[in-house]
């Protein structure tokens, strides 16, 4: 399969160099190609953008609504496709494939019901006959840079609150899962956007993702990725009139009181830390267990991890698939290597687990102190440190020892200590007996310090931060004032 980019309402192939899209089950199987992108070709797509955007920014944001809501049967009738290709793309299992297929239908869903919500507000003006209000304006072209790990939903939380706002989009997906995005393209085409206002991009970020962040038509810029690229990107953007959210990289840490249902608390780490092999911003990667009960903990979740069958998506019994890349693979064995030389005690797994895929063994670290890479660093992989703790306010102080801030949870049957939990972690988004995973569409998603950068995504939250606040002022006195004050 040959993979195109999609300017001004036209397929077209870009003009670098060939790039292979594999399948990281079985790297040796090219399941398509592209080619990169030039900045000349992503300067052509923001023009497409740009010249667009007067006719969509018109159109009502019901219509544009509408669209969306055409677009979100076609994702239905095409459910078994996307599933399909997220399994062979990025290495989802079914599972995780049709949970991240419905949390997709349901964001679109969403947002194509914020066409009707795009009010503003009438606020009292302090003179007479002045009537004072506020309307939601688009911004004009944002550009969408996403990552491989949820190639369907990330990519739809984004261009979806952009296009009902009355934005044109220019899309540039990870390329490692470029086909997902062109069969997304390709159902907003048919769903009837029309041309130019969604433009797809496919190349490096180095090269395609810079340009586009570069090119000074651009309002709006929705990244979510690494810190080190967000980063870079933050600094490119710095200084220019440019609205940005970015959502990136996550130490996330779940909380075992003594209260806890052990089970519930086991089901829910497991699912948490190797659930998508890991590879989720919000994914469990410490857990704090009080002393108390941290050996019955250990001895229960041990047992239970030896059960996950590791391997090729498309066996119906297997719970894990692979990495994405050798380069991952070796990055998560590397965290291992170097935590048991630093006096980490290796539980289960650590282990590359078979080829020619990424395959790792799910891996649980004990023995693990704060100071261990592997304990405040990002792994992005099925590695779960475990350390014990004392008091719940140590157990918070150690969550907040990192320099991320996205997502904690507490297991426990204590509802003060589950609200000292919510009001003491330093994150954007807590959970109550539940893993550190998952959202929904409606509720803002998002972390704070490194973190995340600029207002949340998903929920109304998500939609106004491709508008911008229009206030006006009608003055029907028919006196001259100067100004509404004087
Ligand atoms: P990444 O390497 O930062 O890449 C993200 C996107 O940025 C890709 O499209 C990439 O293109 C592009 N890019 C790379 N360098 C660029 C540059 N210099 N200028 C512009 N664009 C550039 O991240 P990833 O490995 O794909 O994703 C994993 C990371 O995403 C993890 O840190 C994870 O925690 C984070 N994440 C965060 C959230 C959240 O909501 N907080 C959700 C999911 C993932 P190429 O693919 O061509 O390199």
């Amino acid at each position: 399969m040959r993979l195109n980019n999609y300017i001004d309402g036209v397929w077209i192939e870009a003009t670098g160099t060939v790039v292979h899209d594999l399948n990281p089950s079985n790297p040796e199987e090219v399941i398509a190609t592209f080619r990169n992108s030039s900045a000349e070709e992503v300067s052509n797509a923001v023009a497409a953008a740009h010249q667009a955007y007067a006719s969509w920014a018109a159109t009502p944001a019901p219509a544009r609504g509408r669209i969306l809501a055409r677009f979100q049967k076609l994702l239905i009738e095409h459910q078994q496709d996307y599933v399909t290709l997220m399994m062979a793309e990025q290495g989802k299992t079914w599972d995780e494939a049709q949970g991240e297929f419905q949390k997709g239908a349901n964001l679109v869903e969403y947002f194509a019901g914020e066409g009707f919500r795009l009010n503003g507000e009438t606020i009292p003006s302090e003179v007479p006959d002045n009537f004072t209000y506020t309307v939601r304006s688009p911004l004009g072209v944002a550009g969408v840079i996403t990552p491989w790990n949820f190639p369907f939903a990330i990519p739809l939380w984004k261009m979806c609150p952009a296009l009902v706002a009355g934005n044109t989009v220019v899309f540039k997906p990870a390329s490692f899962t470029p086909w997902i995005a062109v069969r997304i393209v390709e159902d907003l085409v048919a769903a009837g956007v029309p041309h130019g206002v969604v433009n797809l991009i496919l190349g490096s970020g180095s090269v395609a993702g810079e340009a586009l962040v570069k090119d000074e038509r651009i309002r709006a810029i929705s990244f979510t990725g690494s810190n080190s690229v967000g980063n870079r990107l933050a600094a490119l953007l710095a200084g220019r009139p440019v609205k940005v959210t970015m959502e990136m990289g996550g130490k996330n840490a779940a909380v075992v009181a003594p209260s806890a249902d052990l089970a519930l608390a086991v089901g829910g780490v497991l699912k948490g830390a190797f659930g998508a092999a890991g590879q989720r911003c919000t994914a469990t990667s410490r857990v704090f267990v009080q002393a108390g009960v941290i050996d019955a903990f250990r001895s229960l979740l041990v047992e239970r991890v030896r059960e996950l069958a590791v391997g090729v998506p498309t066996n119906p019994s297997v719970n894990i698939g692979p990495l994405i890349s050798e380069e991952q693979l070796t990055r998560s064995l590397q965290y291992v290597e170097d935590a048991v030389h630093l006096g980490a005690t290796v539980r289960f797994g650590g282990q590359r687990a078979g080829g020619p895929g990424y395959f790792m063994e799910p891996t649980v670290l004990d023995d693990v102190v704060l100071s261990m890479p592997v304990a405040h660093e990002e792994v992005f992989g099925p590695v779960l440190c475990l350390l014990p703790y004392e008091s719940l306010d140590h157990a918070i102080a150690d969550v907040n020892a990192v320099p991320y801030g996205l997502s904690a949870a507490i297991y426990t049957r204590d509802l003060v200590e589950a609200q000292r939990f919510i009001q003491g972690v330093d994150v954007g988004m807590v959970h109550v007996n539940n893993p550190t995973i998952g959202g929904e569409a409606q509720l803002p998603f998002g972390g704070v310090k490194g973190s995340g950068l600029g207002p949340r995504e998903m929920g109304h939250e998500g939609t106004l931060f491709f508008t911008e606040t229009k206030t006006v002022f009608v003055d029907y006195s028919s006196a001259t004032r100067l100004g509404n004050f004087y």
